[in-house]
C-alpha cells in the first residue's frame, strides 16, 4: 500500500468517526484532497487509491496538473476545485479548466467566471467564501453581505451557486473552532431560509476537520493529512 493510500484511509476513518460522534451521515461529508505543491505523480497515486476530487490553490499549477492527469488518465472523471484566492485577471483558465471554485468573494469575479465558462462544459459549481472570524487582512465576504452577493451570483447563467466556504484562523481549542464553524453554518441556514438552496459547506482542514464536521461541514479540504507535509512555500 502506498503512503498516500494509507493516508486516505486514515482520513476517511477520521471523517467516519467524527460523523458517528456528532450524529452525521458519513455519506454527507466529502473528502477533498488538496494537492497544492504536490506533483501529478502524487495525484495519480491518490487516484489509484480511489480519490476523485482534488483542490488546488494556484491557478497555473492547477491547470498544469489537470491537463497532465487528463492525459495520463483519460478514462477517469476527476473533479477539480479551485480553493485559492482568485484575481480578476486569472479567471479565464479557472473557468476553462476547473469544475468548482470555493473562493468567490465579489460579484465581479463571479461575472467573469460566468462569462468565460465555455458553452460545452456544465456550469461552474461555486461557493462564496465567508470571512467568519473577521480577520482584517483575510479574503472572504462579511457574513452580513452574504445574502446580497448570493442572490446576485445565483442569477449568473453559467454558474451554479452551491454554498459557502470558510478558512478560520487555526486554533487548537476544539470548542472555539466549532463555534466559529457554527457561525458559518448560521449564515448558510439564513441564506437557505431566505429562499436560496445551498447544499455545500466547505470547511475543515487537516487540523480541524472534526470541529467542522460537528458544525455541519459537507466538504473537508485535507492537504497534509493526505499528501504529507508541504515544502515551506505554502
Ligand atoms: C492548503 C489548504 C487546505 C489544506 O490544508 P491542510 O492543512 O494541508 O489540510 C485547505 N483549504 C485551503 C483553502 C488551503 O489553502
Amino acid at each position: 500500500m502506498t503512503t498516500i493510500e494509507h493516508n486516505l484511509q486514515s482520513q476517511h476513518l477520521r471523517i467516519r468517526e467524527a460523523c458517528q460522534r456528532f450524529g452525521r451521515d458519513p455519506a454527507s461529508v466529502q473528502l477533498l484532497a488538496v494537492s497544492k505543491t504536490f506533483g501529478p505523480d502524487a495525484v495519480a497515486q491518490a487516484v489509484a487509491a480511489g480519490q476523485r476530487c482534488f483542490g488546488e490553490n494556484y491557478v497555473q499549477e492547477g491547470v498544469d496538473k489537470i491537463l497532465s492527469l487528463r492525459a495520463s488518465h483519460p478514462d477517469v472523471a476527476l473533479a477539480w476545485h479551485c480553493i485559492g484566492p482568485l484575481q480578476a485577471n486569472k479567471t479565464r483558465p479557472v473557468a476553462e479548466h476547473f469544475d468548482w471554485v470555493h473562493t468567490i468573494d465579489r460579484l465581479k469575479i463571479a461575472q467573469r467566471l460566468s462569462d468565460q465558462r465555455p458553452a460545452h462544459l456544465p456550469p461552474l459549481q461555486v461557493c462564496l467564501q465567508v470571512n467568519v472570524d473577521g480577520g482584517a487582512n483575510k479574503s472572504g465576504v462579511a457574513p452580513d453581505e452574504v445574502a446580497a452577493l448570493a442572490q446576485a451570483v445565483a442569477q449568473l447563467p453559467r454558474l451554479t451557486l452551491r454554498g459557502l466556504m470558510c478558512i478560520p484562523e487555526p486554533t487548537s481549542d476544539f470548542e472555539a473552532a466549532k463555534s466559529i464553524f457554527e457561525s458559518a453554518r448560521d449564515v448558510f441556514d439564513a441564506a437557505n431560509a431566505s429562499g436560496l438552496s445551498l447544499d455545500v459547506l466547505s470547511m475543515g482542514m487537516s487540523d480541524d476537520l472534526e470541529a467542522a464536521v460537528a458544525a455541519g461541514s459537507t466538504i473537508v479540504r485535507v492537504g497534509r493529512g493526505v499528501f504529507g507535509s508541504r515544502p515551506l512555500k505554502a
